[in-house]
C-alpha cells in the first residue's frame, strides 16, 4: 500500500472512530431524555447547520415533523421521492409542509440515467427489491446527506425487528443518526397528533399503519405488527437506508 493510501486509510478510520465515540457519548448522555430535548440539543447545539431530518411523510411522520418545526422550521427535511409513492403521500407532503411552516424540504429523486439503465420498465421492485431500494432510496440519500454530520429518523423501538434496542444516537458510516422517538409507543404518537391537531395521512383510515412505496405497501390486519404490510410475504423488513452505513 502506498504512503498516501495508508494515510487516507488512517484518516478515514480515525474519522469513523470519532463518529463512533461521539455517538456513544450522546447515547449515554441522552439515554433517558425526552424527544424534544434530544432534538433541541442535536439541532441547535451538537450539529447546528449540519443536520437534516429524513422523512417519508408516512403514517407516523407528522409528530416528528412538528417537533422539528417547533425548534427550527428551516431545518433541512429530505424527502426521498422514489417515484413510487402513493399520490396521497405526495399531496400529504405538500399539506404538512404548508401547515407546519417547513421552509427547507428537499425532494430527492433517483438519478434519471441510472433508472433508465437499471429499471427501464419500472418493475425492478418485483425482480429485486433490494436493488430497487438501493437505486431509489439508498444512493439518492447518500448524495443528499453529503455535507451533513447527522440525520434524524423517526424509528421507534416498538416497531420491533432490528429496532427494539435502538439508541437515541448511533453511528452510521460518516454520520450520526438521531432517533429521538425510540421510546414512543403507538399511543404516544396518537396522543401527540391529537394534542396538536395534526392532519393524518389519508391512507391511515384505509388500514395502512405504515406507508412507503405503493408496490411494497399493503394494509395491515387488526392486531398485526405495525410494519406487517411492508414488503408483505418477503423476508425484507427494511428499505436499506437503515442497513447501509449512510
Ligand atoms: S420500497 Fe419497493 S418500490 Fe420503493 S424503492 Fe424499495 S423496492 Fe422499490
Amino acid at each position: 500500500m502506498s504512503i498516501i493510501a495508508t494515510a487516507k486509510k488512517t484518516a478515514s478510520a480515525r474519522a469513523g472512530d470519532e463518529v463512533e465515540a461521539q455517538a456513544r457519548r450522546l447515547a449515554m448522555q441522552f439515554s433517558a431524555s425526552r424527544a424534544g430535548d434530544i432534538l433541541s440539543h442535536a439541532i441547535l447545539k451538537e450539529f447546528p447547520g449540519k443536520i437534516a431530518l429524513v422523512s417519508s411523510f408516512g403514517a407516523e411522520s407528522a409528530a416528528l415533523l412538528h417537533l422539528v418545526a417547533a425548534i427550527d422550521p428551516a431545518t433541512p427535511v429530505v424527502f426521498l421521492d422514489t417515484q413510487k409513492h402513493f399520490a396521497q403521500t405526495l399531496s400529504y407532503r405538500k399539506k404538512l409542509a404548508r401547515e407546519l411552516g417547513l421552509t427547507n424540504i428537499r425532494d430527492i429523486h433517483p438519478d434519471t440515467e441510472e433508472v433508465a439503465a437499471s429499471d427501464p420498465d419500472g418493475d425492478l421492485w418485483k425482480r429485486d427489491a433490494d436493488a430497487c431500494c438501493t437505486l431509489r432510496k439508498v444512493t439518492p440519500l447518500t448524495g443528499a446527506l453529503d455535507g451533513f454530520d447527522a440525520w434524524i429518523t423517526g424509528r421507534k423501538q416498538f416497531h420491533g425487528g432490528g429496532r427494539v434496542n435502538l439508541p437515541a444516537f448511533e453511528a452510521s458510516g460518516a454520520h450520526i443518526k438521531v432517533n429521538p422517538l425510540i421510546r414512543w409507543g403507538a399511543g404516544d404518537v396518537e396522543e401527540y397528533v391529537a394534542a396538536h391537531a395534526l392532519p393524518p395521512h389519508p391512507l391511515v383510515e384505509q388500514g395502512y399503519p405504515s406507508i412507503g412505496c405503493w408496490p411494497c405497501t399493503h394494509p395491515a390486519a387488526p392486531g398485526d405488527d405495525i410494519r406487517a404490510g411492508r414488503w408483505r410475504g418477503a423476508a425484507k423488513t427494511e428499505c436499506g437506508i437503515h442497513i447501509a452505513a449512510v
